[in-house]
Order: C-alpha cells, then structure tokens, then sequence
C-alpha cells in the first residue's frame, strides 16, 4: 500500500520529535509537536491541538530541525558532477576560466542548476545561494533563474560572469532590465546578489559593480582570502572605498592578514566556509578556528559539485573535522595537548542552519523551529537504518551520524517538497535527460581523449622513504614469500 503524503495547502503536524530548535537559546525540545499551516510554523508543543484535516507525520525517533542553508555553491557546475575529483584550483581555474566554463550554453546552465536544485532540496538545503559566475549573457541568467523557479526550493541567484570585469557586465542596460524583471520585489523565495572577486586590479575598477549593488540594494558575494588569488589588496580596496557593508560574503576567509579579519568583523561582513573546498583546493586552511578569534559570523556552503557533495551533513562535518584537527596539530607542534574541543557539534549546526539564514538577512524568516518563522523544516528519521537510533546527543547525531538518505520529509515555505524519503513534485527525469544532452554537447565539443585528460591531472613525483628496517632477516624472508 502506498501511504499517500500531505496534499498541497494541507496543514501538516510533525508528532513526537527532537526538534532541534536553533532559536536564541538553542532551544531542543523532546517528544514535541511541530504545526505547520499555510507558509508558517504555527505552533510548537507537546501534544498539540491541530485544526481538522491536518496531515500527521510520525516523527518519533526522529529530528525535526530547521531546513539548512548553502551561501555558495556553484550550481551551474553540476553536470560536470565529480569531473574534478582529483583536481587543484589550479586545474579548475583552467577548465572553467579558460578551456571549457566557456562553451556553456544558456541550456548547460540550466541543466546544472536544475540537477542541483533538486539535490538540494532532497538533502534538506532549502535555501542555495546559487554563485553562478557563468552568465556570459543574460540568456545564460533566464536560463540560471528559469531552472532555479523550477524547483520548489528557496534560493538566492548570485550574479556572475568571469569572462568579464564587474564593471563592465554589472552597470549594462541589460544587466539591470534582467535584474527588475526577475527579482525586484519578487520576496523571500528567490533573492538576488551580485558576485565577483577582488584580486587587486590597480585603480579599484570594481567600484562601479559596488555602487550597482548599492543602488539597487542588493548584496555582494565576493571569494576572499583564496592564496594567491585574491587577498588583503582586495579587501583594502572595498575597505577604503566604503563597500564592507553589513550582510556581504566573504567565500572561504582563508588566507588574510589579521587586519583583514578585523575590517571584516567591525563592518558586519559574514564568511561562508566552505570546508570540503578549503581542505583539497588550496585556498588556505579552512578557517573556521581562525574566524571565531576575530567573532566573523560564519556560514556554510559546498562551493561546487564538480569536486565535492551538495549536502550540509558533509559540511558540518568536514568543518569540525578541520577546526578539531587544526587545533591538535597546533597544540602538538609545542608539545601540549588538548583536553576539550572549542567547537561543538551544536555550533556547526548552528552555522548550517540559522548562521546561513543570517548571513542572508533571512533570520527573522527562516533559520530556526519558532512560531512565525516561514516553515523551512527537516525531518531526519530513517527507520530502515540501523544508523537511526539511538539519539542520545541530537547535534552530534546531525552532524556524524546522519546524511542525505535520511532526510524522510522536507518542508519549504510550509510545501512538502520530500516525503517518506522521496521527492514531491520534483521532475527527475527531466533533469536527467537536459544533463545527458549537456555531457554529449561538452564531450563532443572537446573530444574524448581532452575529455579523459581533464579528469586525470598530473601526479607530481614523490618518493617513499627509505625503511632502515627491510635489512631484518625476517622480514626479507616475508619479502621473498610475497
Ligand atoms: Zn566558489
């Protein structure tokens, strides 16, 4: 029998969860209920009242927390999913900046960022901060914005094009006619900002994209602090200029000066890390142990599925790891050792949830299980899984014990998007089809052997070291009967 799931406009009760709340006090409730009618969270509490005709969701044994936020994910990247595994940022500026990023059509664009939609909606990320620095026209920004209304996710479109300056795509007619006819007064499910980087370009050209963004009040998205990119020269730029407003990103915050940190503290400025990136790319160590010295608000993100996952388990986790790992190593180079962990679970989920929904300016809206907020929720619940129980330290069970597959149900805006662990109204199979016709087109285009080349980059030479022990008698005796 198949169990039919909440009808759209249909109350929906969450009965009996942990809810991980994320409200100011970090608020988690047992056994509680979760009211969701129209767009909002209409009450939380044990047992409650529901109105007639409400859908009930069993959660026992399960967490209801608040949907998860990516600040920057490259999600027009996403047909060309996993290519880049074994790639540096070296070898992905040259895909993407010089050989192939270009050949992207408007409908490659879409493909990418209509799969990536849907992955994250079925990962509980609802809310994407699309960093699409692909729109080389304003096609390619309809077909970006087409695929993202496609989806029934919440997302923000971070306008980009590196094959040019800011200055010169961001103060164009067209630019500005895109911008007004798809998002000016379009509300809290599709938002806007602008996105390029500052490597330092003497004479500050960038100032005329900062003053397009102030007048149309929008927000700018910017990687900062990527070794040997973009560093303190980019940031003394907006610095002296007036353009570290309160809300802007700065991507991955890795490598910059002290002063640097502090100009992006005193202006209200947010860091989106994003770890899994950080740890194989080479921007400079992830550096969520570095940004809490200086109190930057931190947030979360994925960055791009051509090397890594588009989910927030992986980067809750990966960001402990890193900060954990940062600080044993520190403490061991002078001999010392750590008792206990400044970072906690509770913090990274903090930062995957509520962290992302400030650094968006959407804390008031969504971010938190509270009465009022717009109903993003997550229900994590697998009962299938002998990984689902038992919850005993809910955060830690987020954050190293759950992943996508046990994402059971999924709100946006009060509409079930997930249920019983599949997608509601969501078209795989079309995004399916529009990535296959984008590999044939980029593979033709480039020709296998290219094709296989760009996956596989050079090993640099290295040694093993030579084992003062292989002399034993013994072990050359085992060395023989291998
Ligand atoms: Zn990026």
């Amino acid at each position: 029998m198949t169990v039919a799931g909440p009808q759209p406009g249909q109350p929906v009760v969450f009965r009996n969860a942990t809810v991980l709340t994320m409200d100011d006090a970090h608020s988690v409730l047992n056994d509680t209920d979760v009211l969701v009618v129209g767009d909002q969270i209409a009450a939380v509490g044990a047992g409650l009242a529901v109105p007639d005709g409400t859908a009930e969701i069993d959660a026992a044994g399960g967490i209801v927390m608040p949907g998860m936020v990516d600040t920057h994910r490259h999600m027009w990247q996403t047909a060309m999913r996993g290519y880049g595994a074994d790639w540096t940022l070296t070898q992905y500026f040259v895909y993407y900046y010089l050989n192939w990023g270009k050949i992207f059509r408007p409908q490659d664009v879409y493909a990418g960022n209509l799969l990536a939609a849907i992955e994250s909606v079925d990962a509980g990320v609802t809310t994407t901060v699309d960093w699409s620095h692909g729109l080389r026209t304003t096609d390619h920004a309809e077909a970006a914005t087409d695929a993202l209304e496609a989806v029934p996710g919440r997302f923000v479109l971070a306008y980009g094009n590196i094959y040019a300056g800011a200055w010169e795509w961001a103060t164009t007619p067209e630019f500005r006619d895109f911008y007004t006819r798809r998002f000016d007064g379009k509300g809290d499910m599709l938002r806007f900002q602008i996105a390029f980087d500052l490597p330092g370009i003497e004479g500050f050209p960038e100032q005329a994209a900062f003053e397009v963004a102030r007048e149309l009040g929008v927000p700018v998205t910017t990687h900062a602090g990527v070794w040997a990119v973009t560093g303190d020269a980019g940031i003394n730029q907006m610095y002296d200029g007036g353009f570290m407003t309160p809300g802007t990103t700065y991507v991955h915050s890795a490598s910059l000066s002290p002063d640097s940190y502090h100009k992006i503290a005193a202006t209200g400025g947010f860091a989106s890390v994003s770890t899994e990136s950080e740890c194989n790319a080479g921007q400079g160590y992830s550096p969520t142990w570095r940004l809490r010295k200086y109190g930057i608000p931190v947030s979360l993100s994925q960055d791009t599925s051509v090397w890594w996952s588009g989910d927030i388990f992986s980067a809750m986790r990966a960001t402990l790891n890193a900060d954990r790992a940062k600080e044993h190593d520190e403490a061991h180079d002078k001999g010392e050792t750590v008792t206990n962990h400044i970072l906690r679970a509770e913090d990274v989920v903090d930062y995957g949830t509520r962290g992302g929904a400030r650094n968006l300016g959407l804390d008031s809206v969504i971010g938190s299980v509270e009465v009022g907020r717009k109903a993003d929720l997550v229900l994590i619940k697998n009962d299938n899984s002998p990984v689902g129980f038992p919850i005993l330290h809910p955060y830690g069970h987020v954050v190293y014990q759950a992943n996508r597959g046990d994402v059971h149900t999924v709100l946006v805006n009060g509409n079930v998007v997930k249920f019983d662990h599949k997608l509601v109204g969501v078209d795989l199979a079309a995004a399916r089809s529009a990535i296959e016709s984008t590999l044939e087109y980029l593979q033709g285009e480039h020709g296998p052997e290219e094709w296989e080349k760009g996956m596989h980059p050079e090993i640099p030479e290295h040694e093993t070291l030579n084992n003062p022990y292989t002399y034993r008698d013994d072990v050359s005796a085992w060395k023989e009967s291998e």
